[in-house]
């Protein structure tokens, strides 16, 4: 462990261009409307009020992307991690096909996003697999390519021979080829979306928690710590990373603590045998990882539990050995920066978009997957707000807020089960 760095954003402070300079919010401003939360939902929605010359102010409590954008994976996903036949069992067959198209669509209008603005991420559209282990994994990876097959989706069913190829370990029975999806820098990719908001004029504020709500005749008025924004609208988009529990919107979420841990740079030699193909994996296990590299050929490891207190030991030991078993021709690898962060669970494992009071939304719930999901709910409440979209129109339909069950036991749960996987060495 020797040498391991664990920060709260990790490599990704290390390789990110600085956040533009931003101030705090210390005079009452007025808006159209005021955005809480600088992360992916509240930047994206921002930019685009801003590009059709709306007034928008955006308040956040730290700075950008101190949410769980910039302690994530970075893969642009084309769905939820639950299958497209669940979404449909969940939301209906109307509400979860309109869902799955959206996020089908998302990664594509997300890298769009990142050439018009020309954020510098380090964005790449290699692709996903999402792994399979053992029979049963194999059996829900082809259910899977069914159901996507069914709206069309780029998608491919790998067998164990393309998986190994693509990989670069022999450990899976096949793979779901995504054709759709990528990565990026996260970290770098929010500090992007900050600097194209405030170039098409939107206002952000940071070091500026939101700490109350209150009408003023039709409209909003956005407390802070040392200011107030007046607006007409409001967009909470805190996700779990919320730090003030107004409208009750926390009680929704179960905090599910996933860790990354980088390597050194591979050299070239090793990066022909170690996901050649640049496509970032997941596996179908319950306590699941994802691999992925940077863009300097570092390997980064992810799974369930957090890099804190008693966990830290057992979670950084079972990385070396998941690499080893994975890739054994690497040796042992040198492990330089640990993140970790909170991950918003929801119990039916799908976003949500709640109307706390009239003339307030708020967005979240995007259940691990908020990089490509978080862009598209931002730019719909946008476009919601502009009225070119109807609330029909939005990806899920307006709901109540959903209190999750058994919440802190359930987060507890999370980390401990992790333990005892990583422990008993179950790849
Ligand atoms: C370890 C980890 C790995 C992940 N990996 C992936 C991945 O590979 N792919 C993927 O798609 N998703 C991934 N996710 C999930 C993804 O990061 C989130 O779904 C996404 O960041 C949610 O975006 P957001 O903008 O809604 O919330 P956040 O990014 O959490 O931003 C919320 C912001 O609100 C601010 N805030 C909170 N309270 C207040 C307040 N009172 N006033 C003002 N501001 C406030 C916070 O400081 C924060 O900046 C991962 C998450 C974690 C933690």
């Amino acid at each position: 462990m020797v040498g391991l760095k664990v920060t709260p954003r990790g490599l990704w402070e290390m390789t990110a261009p600085p956040a533009p300079s931003l101030a705090a919010l210390a005079q009452t401003v007025q808006a159209d409307v005021a955005i809480v939360g600088a992360g992916v939902t509240g930047l994206s929605a921002a930019l685009e009020l801003a590009r059709h010359g709306a007034n928008v102010v955006v308040v956040e409590a730290a700075d950008v992307g101190s949410g769980a954008i910039g302690r994530s994976s970075g893969l642009v996903n084309a769905g939820m991690w639950i299958s497209p036949e669940q979404v449909r069992s969940i939301l209906g067959r109307d509400h979860g096909d309109r869902l799955l198209h959206a996020l089908g669509e998302a990664p594509r209008d997300l890298f769009a996003l990142i050439d018009r603005h020309g954020i510098a991420c380090d964005h790449e559209r290699a692709g996903t697999l999402q792994c399979a282990v053992g029979a049963s994994g194999l059996k829900a990876m082809e259910a899977r390519a069914r159901s996507w097959a069914e709206i069309g989706a780029d998608v491919e069913l790998l067998d164990a021979e393309q998986t190994q190829v693509r990989v670069g370990s022999a450990c899976y029975r096949g793979a779901l080829l995504d054709r759709r999806t990528g990565t990026v820098q996260p970290l770098a990719y929010v500090r992007g979306l900050a600097s194209a908001a405030v170039a098409a004029g939107a206002l952000i504020f940071v070091n500026s928690p939101a700490i109350g709500f209150e009408p003023v005749s039709n409209r909003w008025r956005v407390r802070t710590t040392a200011g107030e924004v007046i607006a007409d609208r409001v967009l909470i988009a805190t996700d779990t990373y919320a730090m003030s529990d107004d409208f009750d919107l926390r009680s929704e979420f179960v905090n599910l603590p996933y860790f990354n841990i980088a390597t050194r740079p591979l050299t070239q030699g090793e990066l022909t045998s170690v996901l050649p193909s640049r496509q970032a994996i997941t596996d179908t296990r319950k306590v699941l990882s994802s691999y992925r590299l940077d863009r300097d050929g570092r390997l980064i490891i992810g799974s369930v539990g957090a890099l804190s207190g008693a966990g830290r030991s057992t979670h950084v030991a079972w990385a070396n050995r998941a690499i080893n078993r994975l890739f054994p021709h690497l040796g042992q690898v040198s492990l330089d920066f640990g993140w970790y962060g909170a991950i918003g669970m929801t119990d039916i494992h799908l976003p949500a978009i709640h109307e706390p009071a009239p003339g307030i939304l708020s967005a979240g719930g995007y259940n691990g997957r908020g990089i490509a999901a978080g862009t598209l709910f931002g730019r719909s409440i946008a476009e919601y707000f502009l009225g070119r979209r109807h609330a029909r129109e939005l990806p899920v339909p307006i709901s109540l807020v959903r209190r999750a069950r058994h919440k802190y036991v359930r987060g507890i749960f999370y980390e401990w089960g992790a333990r005892v996987v990583h422990v008993a060495d179950r790849f």
